[in-house]
């Protein structure tokens, strides 16, 4: 089993998302000596991004991702405008807190479609309309394709393979988070693992970010029962292998929805148990 150290390990404040405000995740993970943390944009907004900035400087933080922008479908033109507003916004909040990369949770169907084609072309589009944006605030974009139980109402980008076609058609800047939580099952992953490192050019690496957590079986909640490393039947150390041998070089960033068991824990033994679960099954 690979030994992973500490050196490694960043927290999505997801984590500790019902126990601690930004700056208490911030300070709780340095004190546990845990490098990284990935910051949510309501906890962002609740501290303000100028103290938050400060907060994670001073804590000497690696922020690995702003979560979270995307949401592009929309049912009319204002909508669609409004997401790419947002989504500047984010890009610019990205930038002021030192973000690694801006996360997409690119949205799924608008409120009355069954037409998931079309969704998928207007989050082709508006991200094509954002990138302008980002590459000139040197804000790298990471599609996160998340599981298709999501495709309805968070993403109708499901696969490595939409993401990789993403990128290849939109170009510079746009680049790609794997989640372990949402592509284990996919027979083509290792193989879009490799197309991504291979599509890796003049220092730009398409994968971004590297989220890990664990598949528990059984799930009792499509979004708020997600497991801690070791909980569930996630191979971890072979897609850690993959996105390795793939080019990756970035931290390992812990994201865990858990309303009914982490979420109900005392914060510092949540990130104790983060820390020890990485190095003993990742
Ligand atoms: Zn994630």
């Amino acid at each position: 089993m690979a030994m992973a150290d500490l050196s490694q390990l960043s927290i999505n404040q997801a984590t500790t998302r019902a126990q601690w405000t930004l700056r208490e995740a911030a300070e709780g993970y340095a004190r546990a000596g845990v490098p990284g943390i990935a910051v949510w944009r309501d906890k962002l907004a609740e501290c303000g991004v100028g103290e938050a900035a400060r907060i994670l400087a001073g804590e000497g933080l690696t922020v690995t991702g702003l979560c979270r922008g995307g949401m592009f479908p929309a049912a009319d033109p204002t909508g669609l405008r409004a997401a790419i507003d947002d989504n500047r916004h984010a890009v610019d909040e990205a930038v002021a807190i030192g973000a690694q990369c801006l996360v997409l949770v690119v949205g799924g169907l608008p409120a009355g479609s069954k037409d998931i084609a079309a969704a998928r072309e207007m989050v082709r589009d508006g991200i094509g309309e954002l990138l302008p944006h980002a590459r000139a605030a040197v804000m790298p974009l990471a599609i996160e394709p998340l599981h298709p139980m999501y495709a309805a109402d968070r993403a109708c980008v499901n696969t490595l393979a939409q993401a990789n076609d993403l990128c290849d058609a939109l170009g510079e800047g746009l680049g790609i988070a794997v989640d372990v939580y949402h592509v284990w099952w996919d027979p083509d992953l290792e193989r879009e693992i490799r197309r991504a490192g291979d599509a890796a050019r003049d220092g730009h690496k398409r994968i971004l970010a590297f989220h890990i957590c664990d598949w528990l079986v059984p799930t009792t909640d499509l979004l708020l029962d997600r497991g801690m490393m070791g909980d569930g039947v996630i191979d971890l150390p072979k897609i850690r292998r993959w996105v390795e041998a793939a080019g990756y070089e970035g931290l390992h960033e812990v994201e865990i929805f858990s309303a009914e068991n982490w979420w109900k824990r005392d914060p510092d033994e949540v990130v104790r148990v983060c820390i020890e679960r990485h190095h003993s099954c990742c």
